[in-house]
């Protein structure tokens, strides 16, 4: 058994990933001492399993800027500067069917304060990881040096929300002042509170997080392979080389990206297709090939050289009632309190933020969502107005999203509030007023 020393607040983390990390830097950097549980051996899991990217946009890359992290993350990004919009199924020939681009404006990114990055998603883990658990510095070294810990191989598989107290599958026991759960979708505490909530103790989020019937399957493309499909080679040289694509089909899209500094391409599929319950930390049964469907020849030939994957199936949530535990002591973050879409737009920058205003929350990822829909659109009259509106724009020189008054603008509007958010001063706020609340409940 254990616990914290006399210094600040003893905070228990489950899940060293993205939301966990993030919230060590902060929790560590306000004088409190941090034990995280990541149940996997290693950082982002075994190396077996292809890295996917992580979008971050500038809500997101301008928070581990303000952390002092910029030298790392110039080292290991690129700055995406939009994307080329591309049918999934065009029809034309042997090539492919290109709708128009869509460049991020530069005013609108000087306004956000921040960039678009491209991480490969173990990097980013990397650059968190480093800087929770740095050494403090000089500056640091006052009468209070909390410190972070991370312990692998950590599974939890109990949780006391009034006693606070951890069990792992070792056998071992942790008690801390408040338990983080950053557990991701699928993890134990937010099961814990959807049982606590809904009075079901047999509740599990297999019970309430139902298929949409879209799954997301990823995977990489060497760049000597990537380099044969002359549709996709362009991507690796400048003027290209720091715009994703979006491809647009019926029930089906794909978006690719160059994997930060690494050389490969990053390919993603939503599909139907399959029924591959995995995740990110397992490679799929199926092949990229086996998922891709009906679609044009280069994505064909992608397909062909695509790496292992990884599939995850896209659900509806369960939304909890309230991301903070009866007892006060526990709470949800990241995917834990708030499930965004897979290979979604903004799941890591509301992880690093780590976004608590519901409201927001919420909004953020229904446009996320209503992005993917935007994207699958079945054949019919919707998809076709979408098409025309985007292939007008591109004929009149503007970027395929702009939109006025219609649903595309939409998409657009929501970035520029989503991006432009500056997160600290209302994260102090909820954490002191959670803070307010737990001393309440314990007088
Ligand atoms: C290995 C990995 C790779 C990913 N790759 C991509 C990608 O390429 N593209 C993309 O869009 N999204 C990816 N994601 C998802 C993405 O990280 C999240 O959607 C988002 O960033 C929110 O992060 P999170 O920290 O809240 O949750 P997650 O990133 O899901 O992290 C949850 C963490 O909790 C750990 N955990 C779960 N249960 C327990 C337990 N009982 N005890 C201890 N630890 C536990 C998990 O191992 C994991 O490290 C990936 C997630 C993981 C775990």
């Amino acid at each position: 058994m254990s616990r914290g020393d006399e210094s600040g607040l003893h905070f228990i983390i489950i899940g060293g990933s993205i939301a966990g990390l993030a919230s060590a830097i902060a929790l560590r950097a306000s004088g409190h001492n941090v034990l995280v549980l990541e149940q996997e051996r290693q950082l982002g899991g075994s190396d077996s399993v292809p890295s996917g990217v992580a979008r971050v946009p500038p809500n997101g890359s301008k928070i581990l800027f303000d952390w002092g992290l910029g030298p790392e993350v110039i080292e290991n990004t690129i700055v995406s500067e939009g994307f080329m919009v591309y049918k999934y199924t065009g029809g034309h020939g042997p090539g492919l069917d290109c709708v128009g681009l869509n460049r991020w404006d530069p005013e609108f990114l000087t306004e956000a304060r921040g960039d678009f990055r491209i991480f490969r998603h173990r990097d980013l883990l990397h650059i968190l990881y480093d800087a929770a658990i740095r050494p403090p510095t000089p500056n640091d070294a006052s009468k209070l040096s909390p410190k972070v810990t991370v312990l692998f191989g950590a599974e939890v598989v109990h949780i006391d929300m009034d006693l606070c107290s951890v069990s792992l599958r070792s056998g071992d026991i942790h008690i801390g002042d408040a338990v983080i759960g950053a557990d991701g979708a699928g993890g134990i505490v937010r099961q814990s509170l959807m049982r606590e909530q809904l009075e079901d103790p047999t509740a599990t989020v297999d019970k309430y997080d139902l298929p949409t019937g879209l799954s997301v399957c990823s995977a990489n493309i060497s760049k000597v392979d990537g380099l044969t499909v002359p549709e996709f080679a362009k991507f690796y040289q400048s003027p290209h080389s720091n715009l994703g694509t979006v491809c647009v089909g019926s029930n089906r899209g794909a978006l690719t990206s160059i994997l930060g500094k690494s050389t490969e391409l990053a390919l993603s599929v939503y599909t139907p297709d399959c029924s591959d319950r995995g995740g990110w930390t397992r490679v799929a049964d199926k092949k990229m090939s086996d998922v891709i469907g009906p679609c044009d020849i280069p994505f064909q030939n992608l397909a062909a050289y695509a790496g292992p994957s990884v599939c995850i199936q896209i659900k509806d949530h369960h939304e909890l009632e309230s991301w903070v535990s009866e007892s006060g002591r526990v709470v949800v973050l990241g995917d834990a309190a708030h499930p965004f879409p897979p290979a979604a737009m903004n799941c890591y920058a509301i992880a690093l933020e780590d976004e608590h205003r519901r409201d927001r929350c919420f909004r953020i990822r229904n446009a996320d969502k209503h992005y993917i829909t935007t994207l699958t659109l079945p054949d019919g009259e919707v998809q076709e107005s979408r098409d025309a509106l985007m292939r007008a724009n591109q004929a009149a020189g503007r970027n395929v999203m702009d939109a006025p008054e219609s649903s595309l603008q939409d998409i657009i509007d929501e970035m520029r509030m989503v991006f432009g958010y500056e997160p600290t001063d209302d994260a102090d706020e909820w954490w002191m007023s959670w803070g307010r609340l737990r001393d309440a409940s314990e007088a």
